[in-house]
């Protein structure tokens, strides 16, 4: 890629200086012999037209040796009419039969061509006619005398023309290679300024594309390669991100996955091992200890039962297949309903269990039987974490368009380090605990996605061994789509 560019750029640019070069040139050396043939019959015509020259060379003509005479008049006049015998020469010619009678290369006169402005001449009419593909210019003049008609011959035979375009064409030539050298030292340097940044960004993207984004590009120009750098990291730092994301979702997912495994095996273990030791001892066991195996078998069944159940729910939210019904509910009376159901496991624990509002609640929109399961799993949390004894207080109150309740208890408390972990699934801070008392671990990660779904909040604050506060606010109108 990066010679391709370099010799792309560097022949454009070779392209077009020579191109531009022998454009110039064609113009400049054209420009320059049309300038001199103009020159030549402007200073023919005004010599010849409005000197006494030509005033001069008619009264000559009277004379008997005219032609002579002529002669002399024109080599007097050399210096006006830029006769040099080299390139431009006069002659007189016999106006009748266009012979050579006289001039200033005597050995060039008798060999004449006959022009067109010769037979101009020959004709009685000045030829001042120039032919643009002719190797020469002259002007041929007639003049009558007494003593008979001449005419006057002036050819120039443009070779001075000819060596001064050679000149300048060695000049546009030196030109040409001067401007190359510089252009392509230019071009290198401006192929140099493009290339470099552009192989930055490709060893950049080789290095994403094996999956380092440690490295970021710089390039503060405002130009389309710097606009170009910096999309190039915004896209690496964005692929970085979900990269991360994916990961620790696949994590989240292994972790679960494993969780699952474990919390159904317990349970099966135990089932199993009670029904073998029942079919082993075959009836021989006492009507009690029998009794209790079939009470273990029935208990870890009904857990399995939970925690398939739970699961399932918890699914069906991720798929959002759990349809809600949202209907218009009096938080406050839900409240006092679940208040009212809890106090009986509350006062089984010796809890002194109260219950106090804040302001009359207004009626919510939400599914009334959903909320209430927060509400048990809020309260029910209190009572199994708080020693026997224990003191639990239910508040509810209501702020701007908001309803909240909150489940304060003095039990045993959630360290730092797990407060925010609570609402995982299967995250529970102490297994054993939770599992005597019927917990799966899933209570709190349910009634978060429950609150979610009706566009609330459910925060906890925690203090280890001091007590627990749980939170949940709903919005009164319930969640935009319901
Ligand atoms: P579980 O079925 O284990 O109660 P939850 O999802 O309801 O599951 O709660 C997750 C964990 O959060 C519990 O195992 C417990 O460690 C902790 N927790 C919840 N509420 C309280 C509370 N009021 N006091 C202390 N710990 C609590």
């Amino acid at each position: 890629m990066t010679r391709s560019i370099y010799t792309k750029l560097v022949a454009i640019i070779l392209v077009l200086i020579v191109a531009l070069m022998t454009v110039v040139g064609a113009f400049l050396m054209q420009g320059v012999r049309n300038f001199y043939v103009e020159s030549f019959y402007t200073q023919m015509q005004e010599i010849f037209a409005r000197t006494d020259i030509a005033t001069d060379l008619r009264a000559a003509a009277d004379s008997a040796d005219a032609a002579e005479l002529m002669a002399e008049i024109l080599r007097a006049n050399m210096g006006r009419l830029g006769i040099d015998s080299d390139s431009r020469n006069y002659y007189i010619l016999d106006g009748k039969t266009g012979a050579y009678l006289t001039g200033s290369d005597a050995e060039a006169g008798p060999k004449l061509a006959v022009t067109r402005n010769i037979l101009t001449a020959l004709s009685g009419s000045e030829g001042y006619e120039a032919g643009s593909s002719d190797s020469y210019m002259d002007v041929a003049l007639p003049v009558s005398g007494e003593s008979g008609s001449y005419i006057i011959y002036i050819i120039d035979s443009k070779s001075t023309m000819t060596s001064l375009n050679a000149e300048l064409f060695g000049i546009i030539l030196n030109a040409i290679g001067i401007g190359l050298a510089i252009s392509i030292i230019l071009s290198l340097l401006l192929a140099k300024t493009m290339v470099t940044p552009i192989q930055e960004l490709t060893q950049a993207a080789k290095k994403v594309a094996a999956g380092d984004f440690s490295e970021k590009v710089e390039n503060p120009a405002q130009d389309e390669i710097g606009v170009l750098t910096r999309t190039f990291n915004d896209m690496a730092g964005q692929l970085e991100r979900n990269i991360e994301d994916l990961k620790s979702s696949e994590q989240v997912r292994r972790e679960f996955v494993a969780n699952v495994s474990h919390e159904l095996r317990t349970p099966v273990t135990s089932i199993r091992s009670y029904a073998e030791t029942l079919a082993d001892a075959g009836g021989s066991l006492d009507a009690e200890t029998e009794q209790h195996f079939l009470e273990v078998i029935v208990g870890e069944s009904d857990r399995m039962a939970k925690i398939v159940q739970d699961l399932l729910l918890l699914s069906h939210f991720d798929a959002g297949q759990t349809a809600f019904s949202y209907e218009e509910f009096s938080f406050e009376k839900s409240i006092r309903d679940v208040y009212e159901a809890q106090m009986l496991e509350a006062k089984k624990h010796h809890h002194s269990f109260q219950l106090e509002f804040r302001c009359a609640l207004p009626a919510v929109w939400g599914d009334r039987a959903r909320i209430e399961q927060v509400l048990i799993n809020m309260v029910s949390n209190a009572i199994k974490y708080t020693r026997d004894g224990g003191r639990i207080r239910m508040t509810a109150g209501c702020k701007d368009d908001t309803v909240w309740c909150s489940v304060r208890d003095n039990g045993i408390g959630i360290p730092k380090a797990d407060v925010d972990r609570v609402f995982e699934r299967f995250y529970r801070v102490d297994k054993a605990r939770s599992r005597e008392s019927g917990g799966t671990g899933l209570g709190l990660s349910i009634a978060y996605e429950i609150v979610q779904r009706h566009n609330g909040t459910l925060t906890l604050k925690s203090q280890q061994g001091k007590g627990t506060t749980i939170t949940m606010t709903l919005p009164v109108g319930g969640p935009q789509d319901a």
